[in-house]
């Protein structure tokens, strides 16, 4: 806060901690939330749902209450990972999300338009918004781990839901063909920004390994998620590798199926930061 704050933060450009605090959102009333972690991306297609929604899962597994929030909302794919449909229906206390089967509680659009592949063509804005009321109108009973699948990039919407939802983390998803030292730095400023802790960087797409051999092979060739990481003191909480069981579990809307545990050191992780 400035010194000469007037606090009327409608007419201050300054990003200081209590004009953040004045951006969040209520949560709904009925609602008892633990943990809130936002997973980003510098981009759509590196892996940012699949890491949501496993990091989600392995939580689950540790009798945890988890759910999932999709603010990824030109892009929701995460109804489709667990196999579960809408409509969603309300009562006076507001909006209660789908459960998928293991128990994790989801509310995205896809569970509110009339068909999954019904294109969402809204401004800025209205996408922010909607997000927002994901967090102020469903009723999230009992959960102790939330994750949320921001939108991809630092711009406008991404930044909107930063400020209404209060996160007490971000994951950010990499993959070893981008050019990860600049999409950290920028999701590493946008997080500062908001007095955000960055909990960690997962490298998704990371390696192959050969079904005959075993021999992980670096399939978009060397990785630098390690120096990146170490140049921001931060930590890699997983390597996912390309692995097509998991792209056929989330076809299948069975992803809570999958038997692979690489996401144990970041629930771990996860777990010893935030206690
Ligand atoms: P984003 O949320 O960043 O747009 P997704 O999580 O939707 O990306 O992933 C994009 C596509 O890649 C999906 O079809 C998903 O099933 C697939 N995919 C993601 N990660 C892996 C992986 N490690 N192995 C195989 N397929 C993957």
């Amino acid at each position: 806060m400035s010194e000469e704050c007037t606090h009327d933060c409608s007419t201050c450009s300054s990003n200081c901690a209590s004009k953040k605090e004045s951006l969040l959102a209520p949560n709904n009333a009925y609602s008892s939330i633990g943990k809130v972690i936002g997973i980003v991306s510098g981009k759509g297609g590196v892996g940012k749902s699949m890491v949501t929604s496993m990091m989600a899962i392995t939580m689950n597994r540790r009798e945890l209450k988890t759910a999932i929030l999709d603010a990824d909302i030109t892009g929701p794919s995460i109804p489709k990972i667990f196999g579960v449909k809408g409509p969603v229906t309300g009562d006076d206390k507001g909006i209660a999300p789908a459960v998928s089967k293991m128990g994790t509680k989801i509310m995205s659009l896809n569970l509110l338009v009339p068909e999954e592949t019904t294109p969402v063509v809204w401004r800025g804005p209205v996408i922010a918004g909607t997000v927002k009321q994901f967090w102020t109108d469903v009723y999230w009973d009992q959960v102790d781990w939330m994750f949320v699948d921001m939108p991809p990039g630092t711009g406008d919407v991404p930044l909107t839901v930063f400020q209404s939802i209060p996160l007490d983390g971000i994951i950010i998803v990499t993959s070893p063909q981008e050019l990860v030292s600049m999409i950290v730095a920028k999701a590493v400023r946008m997080a500062q920004l908001m007095n955000v802790p960055v909990l960690g960087i997962v490298e998704n797409f990371s390696y192959l390994k050969c079904p005959d051999c075993g021999k992980e092979i670096s399939v978009f060739g060397p990785s630098h998620v390690d120096e990146v990481a170490a140049e921001y003191g931060l930590d890699v909480l997983a390597r996912i590798p390309i692995d097509p069981t998991l792209a056929n579990l989330c076809d299948k809307g069975a992803l809570e199926l999958m038997e692979c545990d690489v996401m144990e050191a970041a629930a771990d992780a996860l777990e010893t930061k935030l206690a």
